[in-house]
């Protein structure tokens, strides 16, 4: 049994470990490791592994070129309902083969206000400071800090923006806001005549996970939560450009049984493992305005 690239460089599996790692002097490189390996059964490999049989009757293994995932996480503990949800995420995604990147945000200390400190060097206008001209000015010469310089890169690589938060007065944490006020400036994510369809962001989907305080139930009563969506998903991502996937929600994971955080767990772990098969929603319905 022979298993060849193209390996994932950044695939945190242990079964793959080896092989994203430098190859070392005189060490054998990835066939040679787990070439006729008698350690590996069809059910230790990565689900995404696709099997070719070659001529001479070896079972040929292969990795497809993942796709690559940003998960932009807001939740101060990692014991959380919300850590639990990302950690299924990195597994159960990483698992297919794609590549995942997390924004730690609160472990990152990510810079939660908007400021003039943005901006290296000089200012476009250092009499009256405008944050979205010059932003927009500091993209267009290299000058934006380098904390937003590293998020837009791991924007510009995704095919998939997850963002896992708990729901904060009808909203998302003000640590995530501040990550779409920051990292999302004009010219790198819209233009003012490239926004919506024509934003910068195309071919991307996006998906808002999160949870709540508040029951189903009490929802159902009070008002459709969808309507919280729209500043997010219409407001932000569809104004960027960027494609959105039905947002995934867990409802009051504090007030309810074991069992049924552990049926929301498996929920999410099910949803992932057939997410790259889902089409967009419209995210801006005729509903939002009746
Ligand atoms: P946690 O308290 O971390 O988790 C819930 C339970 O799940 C815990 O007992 C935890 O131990 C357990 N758990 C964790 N992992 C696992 C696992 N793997 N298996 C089984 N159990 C596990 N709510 C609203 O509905 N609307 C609002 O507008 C709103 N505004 C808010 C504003 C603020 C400032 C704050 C602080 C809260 C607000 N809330 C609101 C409530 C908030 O949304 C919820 O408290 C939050 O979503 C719960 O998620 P969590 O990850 O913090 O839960
Ligand atoms: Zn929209």
């Amino acid at each position: 049994m022979i298993l060849m690239g193209p390996f994932q460089r950044r695939i945190c599996s242990d079964f793959l470990k080896g092989c994203s790692q430098p190859r070392r002097r005189g060490a054998p490189g990835p066939e040679e490791q787990f070439s006729g390996s008698t350690r590996l059964s069809r059910e230790k490999l990565p689900s995404a592994l696709q099997q070719w049989q070659i001529p001479n009757g070896l079972l040929v293994f292969f990795l497809p070129p993942g796709k690559k995932v940003l998960i932009v996480y807001a939740h101060q503990e990692p014991k959380s309902f919300n850590g639990s949800l990302l950690k299924i995420a990195v597994e159960e995604l990483t698992k297919q083969g794609c590549s995942v990147t997390v924004s730690d945000l609160y472990a990152m200390q990510f810079e939660p206000r908007a400021t003039r400190n943005d901006i290296d060097g000089s200012l476009h206008n250092s009499e009256a400071f405008n944050y979205g001209v010059e932003t927009w000015e500091a993209y267009k010469r290299g000058a934006l800090s380098k904390d937003l310089v590293e998020e837009q890169k791991k924007v510009q690589e995704a095919d998939l923006l997850i963002f896992q938060f708990p729901l904060f007065w009808f909203n998302m944490p003000a640590i995530l806001k501040v990550w779409m006020d920051r990292v999302l400036v004009q010219g790198f994510a819209y233009d003012l005549s490239k926004a919506y369809d024509g934003g910068l962001l195309q071919d991307k989907l996006s998906l808002f996970s999160f949870t709540t305080g508040g029951s189903k139930e009490k929802y159902a009563i009070r008002g459709d939560i969808r309507y919280l969506l729209w500043p997010m998903q219409h407001g932000i991502m569809h104004f960027c450009g960027v494609k959105v996937l039905e947002p995934h929600i867990c409802y009051a994971p504090e007030n309810v049984s074991e069992e049924k955080r552990k049926e929301m767990l498996t929920a999410w772990t099910q949803r992932l493992r057939t997410l790259w098969k889902e089409e967009p929603i419209d995210c801006s319905p005729e509903w939002y305005f009746k």
